[in-house]
């Protein structure tokens, strides 16, 4: 971006001098003849600096440079003075931030006067060059931070049905188990199988089955409470951990996820077939596991009597696991 510099003088014919003094420069020159113009002036535009002149009516340079000092806006930007009255005279102006100032005596050198612009517009170009590496600096902070939020859910994420993965499954059923037996509390495990999936995979193709499982992940979260968590298993199994529910709730839940299913076709493009699921459950305090694993292991078992039962229905766990 072309820096933008601004002369300050209440003579007209020292303003035109000065324009064709500039002439030649990488940069805007704008131009005011009074103070009260250029502190205006100085809110419209980030000047790389401002040539002022120090004697001038009403408001002296010295004032006018007092003013943009004093506004956080403008606190910032360079000043150079322009003054016919000595250097010592000139030092009345203090306080101003050590290498934000400078000055020049009338009547002007031209080589002198473009050499210190220089050293100006060089100091400008170096800190649009620093805002902007920050800048990007942030933005590359904010990618991998993103990053790291995806990658996270990927670790405990299944890919195809976007549900929870085993993993996660275990680290959660562990959490909940010991929160239940410290805090007395209760929660259940279902776990459910899609009724001869062999078959659809083997009539419909992959494509399809891989369509059936994502659908039925979507039907069992919108069975489910948003505090309920839905993990794929594997293959066609899932796994739904309810917090703070006893069993009775669990069943409740468990046949609404099981309706959900078989309450509808699952249709895709021109294949449209019925699927339904066996489901077992299995709760903390109904069932008492000893240990996390047992939970599921329990709620296993009562798929498999669901399965053995006809399919297509809820089975709650009947009380007797069999060591493996
Ligand atoms: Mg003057």
């Amino acid at each position: 971006m072309r820096p933008d510099i601004l002369v300050v003088d209440d003579r007209p014919a020292n303003l035109l001098a000065m324009n064709r003094l500039l002439a030649n420069i990488d940069a805007t020159v704008h131009t005011a003849s009074s103070g009260n113009e250029a502190l205006g002036l100085t809110l419209e535009h980030d000047f790389a600096l401002v040539l002022l002149d120090v004697q001038m009516p009403e408001m002296d340079g010295f004032e006018t440079a007092e003013l943009m000092r004093s506004n956080q806006e403008t606190s910032h930007v360079p000043i150079i003075f322009v003054t016919a009255v000595s250097m010592e005279q000139s030092h009345v102006f203090k306080g101003y931030r050590t290498g934000a100032v400078d000055y020049l005596l009338k009547p002007i050198v031209p080589e002198i006067l473009l050499s210190k612009i220089m050293v100006f517009l060089d100091l400008y170009r170096q800190k649009q060059e620093l805002r902007e590496t920050v800048r990007k600096l942030r933005e590359s902070q904010k990618t991998i931070e993103m990053q790291n939020i995806i990658l996270k859910r990927l670790t405990i994420q299944d890919d195809l049905t976007g549900a929870y993965n085993r993993r996660h499954l275990n680290k959660m059923l562990v959490q909940e188990f010991y929160r239940c037996r410290r805090y007395e509390g209760d929660f259940s495990c279902i776990m459910l199988d899609l009724d001869y999936f062999k078959n659809v995979n083997d009539t419909h193709g992959h494509q399809f089955g891989d369509f059936v499982l994502k659908e039925v992940a979507r039907r069992i979260t919108c069975s489910s409470r948003a505090s309920d968590l839905v993990f794929r298993f594997g293959g066609e199994e899932f796994v739904v951990l309810m917090p703070q529910t006893d069993i009775f709730g669990t069943m409740h839940a468990a046949e609404k996820i099981r309706l959900g299913c078989a309450s509808e076709k699952f249709k895709n493009g021109s294949i449209a077939v019925d699927v339904t699921i066996s489901i077992g459950v299995s709760s903390f305090r109904a069932h008492q596991p000893a240990k996390p694993d047992d939970l599921v292991n329990m709620a296993d078992k009562a798929l498999y009597d669901a399965k053995k039962s006809g399919r297509n229905r809820v089975v709650e766990f009947d009380g007797v696991l069999l060591e493996e």
